[in-house]
């Protein structure tokens, strides 16, 4: 079973990051709808950030640290609900972690259920809330089969189309937030789509 290490986080929130910014502009387009279209600007400026910060040297030494840096980076550098929230998520899969070099596959997705229960707590949506919680629950339940997961996010991401939303900025359209896809859940299928490439490389190599 694959062992992952600082240099595989490192690689997943640069391929992040690379798909955020190719995807700016239709995730602003998809918060235009029912936010204040500024998602894709928003998480373009925050994974920018992000890559920079995990650039400098020495980088974080192992895989926990790795997503510490990049939680805080987030939260300081987004100024919308989504900074603090990724950012939180990214932070309570580093704590999971701890200082441990590299990890198994089943401690990283343990982590990273971890963090996607903070996002929970932190914003207090659930499951059909219609946010970014749609594609990231399901898609830890599934880790870590990533090709499943990467399945779980895009069609959790497509699903929130009919939902109403009951939080963020959307919740205050109430039924006109109907027949639109959430811009966070687009945005965590990207992540997690991220993370699936990132996970096929390897096994490849
Ligand atoms: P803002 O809403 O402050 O403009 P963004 O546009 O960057 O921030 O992010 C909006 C996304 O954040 C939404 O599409 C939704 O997925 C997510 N979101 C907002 N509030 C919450 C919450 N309480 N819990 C989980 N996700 C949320
Ligand atoms: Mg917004």
């Amino acid at each position: 079973m694959a062992r992952r290490d600082a240099e595989f986080i490192r690689r997943w929130l640069g391929a992040a990051a690379e798909a955020i910014t190719r995807d700016a502009g239709r995730l602003t387009e998809l918060d235009s709808a029912i936010g204040d279209a500024d998602h894709g600007s928003n998480m373009r400026r925050g994974f920018t950030a992000v890559v920079a910060a995990l650039t400098e040297e020495p980088p974080p030494p192992d895989p926990g640290h790795t997503l510490l840096v990049a939680g805080r980076t987030l939260i300081s550098t987004v100024g919308g609900a989504s900074g603090p929230l990724y950012g939180t998520l990214l932070r309570g899969a580093g704590k999971a972690l701890g200082d441990e070099q590299a990890v198994e596959d089943e401690r990283l997705a343990e982590a990273l259920r971890a963090g996607v229960d903070s996002v929970a707590r932190l914003g207090g949506a659930a499951a059909g809330d219609k946010t970014m919680l749609d594609a990231l629950l399901p898609a830890v339940a599934v880790l870590p089969d990533y090709a499943a997961a990467r399945q779980a996010a895009e069609e959790g991401a497509k699903a929130t189309v009919p939902l109403r939303a009951r939080k963020g900025r959307a919740s205050y359209l109430g039924e006109r937030s109907m027949g639109h896809l959430d811009p966070g859940a687009a945005s965590s299928a990207l992540l997690v789509v991220a993370l699936a490439e990132t996970a096929a490389a390897d096994e490849e190599a």
